[in-house]
Protein backbone atom coordinates (compact mmCIF):
# COMPACT_ATOMS: atom_id res chain seq x y z
CA UNK A 1 0.00 0.00 0.00
CA UNK A 2 1.39 3.44 -0.87
CA UNK A 3 0.85 5.84 1.64
CA UNK A 4 1.35 9.67 1.54
CA UNK A 5 1.25 11.02 5.34
CA UNK A 6 -0.32 14.49 4.75
CA UNK A 7 0.55 16.46 7.97
CA UNK A 8 3.66 15.14 10.13
CA UNK A 9 6.23 17.34 11.96
CA UNK A 10 9.24 15.67 11.00
CA UNK A 11 11.51 18.50 11.94
CA UNK A 12 10.85 16.37 15.93
CA UNK A 13 11.67 13.48 14.54
CA UNK A 14 14.21 11.06 14.36
CA UNK A 15 15.85 9.47 11.86
CA UNK A 16 14.08 5.72 13.03
CA UNK A 17 11.08 7.85 12.22
CA UNK A 18 11.83 7.95 8.62
CA UNK A 19 13.34 4.52 8.68
CA UNK A 20 10.23 2.96 10.15
CA UNK A 21 7.81 5.36 7.36
CA UNK A 22 9.63 3.85 4.56
CA UNK A 23 8.95 0.41 5.56
CA UNK A 24 5.53 1.10 6.30
CA UNK A 25 4.99 2.18 2.96
CA UNK A 26 4.77 6.27 3.41
CA UNK A 27 6.54 7.28 0.55
CA UNK A 28 5.83 11.29 1.04
CA UNK A 29 5.10 13.70 4.12
CA UNK A 30 3.30 17.21 3.93
CA UNK A 31 4.83 18.93 6.82
CA UNK A 32 3.33 22.21 8.07
CA UNK A 33 4.81 24.95 9.22
CA UNK A 34 5.13 24.37 13.01
CA UNK A 35 5.10 25.75 16.64
CA UNK A 36 8.49 24.79 18.09
CA UNK A 37 7.03 24.35 21.16
CA UNK A 38 8.41 27.59 22.72
CA UNK A 39 7.03 31.16 21.05
CA UNK A 40 9.91 32.62 19.17
CA UNK A 41 10.90 36.11 19.78
CA UNK A 42 12.49 37.01 17.08
CA UNK A 43 10.81 37.10 13.22
CA UNK A 44 14.06 35.86 12.10
CA UNK A 45 14.24 32.95 13.84
CA UNK A 46 10.77 32.10 12.11
CA UNK A 47 12.98 32.33 8.57
CA UNK A 48 15.68 30.71 9.79
CA UNK A 49 13.15 27.89 10.23
CA UNK A 50 11.33 28.59 7.11
CA UNK A 51 15.08 28.01 5.25
CA UNK A 52 15.65 24.72 6.91
CA UNK A 53 12.72 23.31 6.20
CA UNK A 54 13.25 24.28 2.53
CA UNK A 55 16.45 22.83 2.06
CA UNK A 56 18.55 20.85 4.87
CA UNK A 57 14.87 18.72 5.69
CA UNK A 58 13.75 17.40 2.08
CA UNK A 59 17.43 16.59 1.66
CA UNK A 60 17.06 14.40 5.00
CA UNK A 61 13.75 12.42 3.87
CA UNK A 62 15.11 11.73 0.68
CA UNK A 63 18.10 9.29 2.08
CA UNK A 64 14.97 7.28 3.50
CA UNK A 65 13.12 7.64 0.03
CA UNK A 66 10.48 9.84 1.10
CA UNK A 67 9.43 12.83 -0.43
CA UNK A 68 9.10 15.80 1.36
CA UNK A 69 6.99 18.78 0.63
CA UNK A 70 6.26 22.02 3.18
CA UNK A 71 3.32 24.30 3.61
CA UNK A 72 5.22 27.34 5.33
CA UNK A 73 2.93 30.14 7.74
CA UNK A 74 3.05 31.78 11.02
CA UNK A 75 1.20 29.04 12.89
CA UNK A 76 -2.45 29.75 14.83
CA UNK A 77 -0.25 29.21 17.77
CA UNK A 78 1.75 32.26 17.64
CA UNK A 79 -0.22 34.14 15.14
CA UNK A 80 -1.69 36.84 18.24
CA UNK A 81 2.09 37.46 19.23
CA UNK A 82 3.89 41.03 18.56
CA UNK A 83 6.41 39.67 15.55
CA UNK A 84 3.24 37.79 13.78
CA UNK A 85 3.46 40.52 11.26
CA UNK A 86 6.76 41.05 11.01
CA UNK A 87 7.33 37.28 10.65
CA UNK A 88 4.69 37.16 7.50
CA UNK A 89 6.08 40.04 5.81
CA UNK A 90 9.51 38.45 5.03
CA UNK A 91 7.62 34.77 4.69
CA UNK A 92 7.31 35.00 0.79
CA UNK A 93 10.54 34.17 -0.75
CA UNK A 94 10.39 30.67 1.27
CA UNK A 95 7.37 30.38 0.39
CA UNK A 96 8.69 30.21 -3.46
CA UNK A 97 10.93 27.38 -2.75
CA UNK A 98 10.53 24.05 -5.22
CA UNK A 99 9.31 22.02 -2.09
CA UNK A 100 6.71 24.09 -0.71
CA UNK A 101 2.83 23.89 -1.98
CA UNK A 102 1.88 26.60 -0.14
CA UNK A 103 0.41 28.46 3.23
CA UNK A 104 -0.37 26.07 6.49
CA UNK A 105 -1.04 25.55 8.64
CA UNK A 106 -2.61 28.53 9.58
CA UNK A 107 -6.24 29.10 11.27
CA UNK A 108 -7.19 29.50 15.45
CA UNK A 109 -5.81 28.59 18.21
CA UNK A 110 -7.73 30.61 21.01
CA UNK A 111 -10.09 32.24 18.06
CA UNK A 112 -9.27 35.54 18.66
CA UNK A 113 -9.51 38.55 16.10
CA UNK A 114 -5.71 38.90 16.07
CA UNK A 115 -5.27 35.57 14.96
CA UNK A 116 -7.80 36.60 12.37
CA UNK A 117 -5.89 39.03 10.91
CA UNK A 118 -2.78 36.92 10.61
CA UNK A 119 -4.57 33.85 8.89
CA UNK A 120 -6.44 36.23 6.88
CA UNK A 121 -2.94 37.94 5.64
CA UNK A 122 -1.54 34.94 4.45
CA UNK A 123 -4.85 33.34 2.91
CA UNK A 124 -5.20 36.37 0.66
CA UNK A 125 -1.63 35.98 -0.31
CA UNK A 126 -2.61 32.60 -1.33
CA UNK A 127 -5.57 33.03 -3.53
CA UNK A 128 -3.69 35.82 -4.92
CA UNK A 129 -1.17 33.36 -5.77
CA UNK A 130 -3.10 30.21 -6.65
CA UNK A 131 -1.56 28.44 -3.46
CA UNK A 132 -2.45 25.85 -1.75
CA UNK A 133 -3.89 26.53 1.71
CA UNK A 134 -3.58 24.04 4.93
CA UNK A 135 -5.96 24.95 8.24
CA UNK A 136 -5.61 24.30 10.90
CA UNK A 137 -8.85 23.78 13.62
CA UNK A 138 -8.47 24.29 17.05
CA UNK A 139 -8.67 22.15 19.78
CA UNK A 140 -10.85 23.69 22.26
CA UNK A 141 -14.07 24.66 21.14
CA UNK A 142 -13.28 23.17 17.57
CA UNK A 143 -16.62 23.27 16.39
CA UNK A 144 -17.08 27.34 17.14
CA UNK A 145 -13.45 27.81 15.67
CA UNK A 146 -14.21 26.06 12.16
CA UNK A 147 -17.66 27.73 12.41
CA UNK A 148 -15.79 30.49 12.22
CA UNK A 149 -13.27 29.46 10.02
CA UNK A 150 -15.79 28.79 7.29
CA UNK A 151 -17.60 31.92 7.10
CA UNK A 152 -13.86 33.62 7.05
CA UNK A 153 -13.25 31.31 3.77
CA UNK A 154 -17.09 32.22 2.30
CA UNK A 155 -16.55 35.78 2.75
CA UNK A 156 -12.87 36.13 1.71
CA UNK A 157 -14.26 34.43 -1.20
CA UNK A 158 -11.24 31.76 -1.60
CA UNK A 159 -11.40 28.94 -4.13
CA UNK A 160 -12.33 26.11 -1.71
CA UNK A 161 -11.13 23.36 -3.94
CA UNK A 162 -7.41 24.21 -2.71
CA UNK A 163 -7.70 24.27 0.91
CA UNK A 164 -7.76 21.57 3.24
CA UNK A 165 -9.10 22.20 6.75
CA UNK A 166 -7.42 20.19 8.80
CA UNK A 167 -7.92 18.03 12.64
CA UNK A 168 -11.58 17.06 12.06
CA UNK A 169 -13.54 15.46 14.59
CA UNK A 170 -17.32 13.75 14.31
CA UNK A 171 -18.24 17.38 15.80
CA UNK A 172 -17.53 19.21 12.91
CA UNK A 173 -16.97 16.85 9.37
CA UNK A 174 -20.35 17.35 8.15
CA UNK A 175 -19.97 21.06 7.91
CA UNK A 176 -16.38 21.17 6.26
CA UNK A 177 -17.66 18.39 3.86
CA UNK A 178 -20.32 21.39 3.14
CA UNK A 179 -17.78 24.09 2.33
CA UNK A 180 -17.54 24.08 -1.19
CA UNK A 181 -14.76 21.46 -2.74
CA UNK A 182 -12.58 21.55 0.61
CA UNK A 183 -10.27 18.35 1.37
CA UNK A 184 -10.93 17.51 4.50
CA UNK A 185 -8.48 15.79 7.17
CA UNK A 186 -8.30 13.86 10.14
CA UNK A 187 -5.46 13.31 13.04
CA UNK A 188 -4.83 9.87 14.31
CA UNK A 189 -3.45 10.41 18.06
CA UNK A 190 -2.65 7.50 20.54
CA UNK A 191 -4.64 9.43 23.13
CA UNK A 192 -6.41 12.48 22.51
CA UNK A 193 -7.91 13.78 18.68
CA UNK A 194 -9.27 10.87 16.95
CA UNK A 195 -8.42 6.84 16.92
CA UNK A 196 -8.51 4.75 14.09
CA UNK A 197 -11.45 3.00 15.48
CA UNK A 198 -13.22 6.60 15.33
CA UNK A 199 -11.54 7.35 12.45
CA UNK A 200 -13.26 4.00 10.30
CA UNK A 201 -16.27 5.13 11.87
CA UNK A 202 -16.37 8.02 10.17
CA UNK A 203 -15.57 6.65 6.93
CA UNK A 204 -18.05 4.39 6.95
CA UNK A 205 -20.26 7.35 7.68
CA UNK A 206 -19.72 10.23 5.65
CA UNK A 207 -17.73 8.00 2.78
CA UNK A 208 -14.52 8.65 1.74
CA UNK A 209 -14.91 11.14 -1.18
CA UNK A 210 -12.43 14.70 -0.20
CA UNK A 211 -11.08 12.41 2.66
CA UNK A 212 -7.58 12.59 3.95
CA UNK A 213 -5.80 11.40 7.07
CA UNK A 214 -2.81 12.26 8.96
CA UNK A 215 -0.44 11.29 12.06
CA UNK A 216 0.79 15.09 12.88
CA UNK A 217 3.48 13.86 14.94
CA UNK A 218 5.38 16.30 16.60
CA UNK A 219 7.05 16.38 19.86
CA UNK A 220 4.09 15.00 22.10
CA UNK A 221 2.74 11.80 22.04
CA UNK A 222 2.12 11.04 19.14
CA UNK A 223 2.87 8.60 16.22
CA UNK A 224 4.49 8.49 12.93
CA UNK A 225 2.97 5.48 12.44
CA UNK A 226 -0.95 6.53 13.00
CA UNK A 227 -1.61 6.21 9.15
CA UNK A 228 -0.71 2.73 7.93
CA UNK A 229 -2.39 1.64 11.82
CA UNK A 230 -5.55 2.84 10.33
CA UNK A 231 -5.34 1.24 7.04
CA UNK A 232 -4.82 -2.30 8.77
CA UNK A 233 -8.11 -1.45 10.73
CA UNK A 234 -9.58 -0.61 7.44
CA UNK A 235 -8.43 -4.11 5.68
CA UNK A 236 -9.83 -6.16 8.97
CA UNK A 237 -13.11 -3.84 9.08
CA UNK A 238 -13.83 -4.59 5.24
CA UNK A 239 -12.55 -1.40 3.22
CA UNK A 240 -11.40 -2.60 -0.12
CA UNK A 241 -8.03 -1.85 -1.62
CA UNK A 242 -8.91 0.60 -3.81
CA UNK A 243 -11.46 2.65 -1.14
CA UNK A 244 -8.61 2.67 1.10
CA UNK A 245 -6.10 3.72 -1.48
CA UNK A 246 -8.52 6.31 -2.42
CA UNK A 247 -7.86 8.16 1.17
CA UNK A 248 -4.46 7.93 1.78
CA UNK A 249 -3.29 8.01 -1.64
CA UNK A 250 -5.51 8.97 -4.46
CA UNK A 251 -6.96 12.14 -2.29
CA UNK A 252 -3.88 13.67 -1.14
CA UNK A 253 -2.63 13.18 -4.70
CA UNK A 254 -5.76 15.01 -6.17
CA UNK A 255 -5.00 17.69 -3.57
CA UNK A 256 -1.63 18.08 -3.65
CA UNK A 257 -1.12 17.70 -7.28
CA UNK A 258 -2.91 21.17 -7.68
CA UNK A 259 0.19 22.48 -7.14
CA UNK A 260 2.56 22.63 -10.17
CA UNK A 261 5.42 21.93 -8.15
CA UNK A 262 4.22 18.35 -6.76
CA UNK A 263 6.19 15.66 -8.86
CA UNK A 264 5.36 12.33 -6.93
CA UNK A 265 4.22 9.53 -9.17
CA UNK A 266 0.86 8.53 -9.35
ZN1 LIG B 1 0.45 20.42 12.89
Amino acid sequence: MKIIDPHVHMYSRTVDDYQKMAANGIQCVIEPGFWLGSDRQYPESCWDYFNHMTTFEPNRAKKFNVAHYVFLAVNPKEARNAIAGKAVDGMWKYVDAPNCLGIGEVGFDLITDAEEDIMKRQMDWAEKHNQLILIHTPHVKKPQGTERTIKVIEKMGLTTKRILIDHNTEETIEMSLACGQVTCGFTIYPITKMSPPRMVAVLKKHGTDRMVMNSAADWGISDPLAVPKTVDLMWSEGFSEAEIQKVVWDNPHKFFGQSPKWKLEK
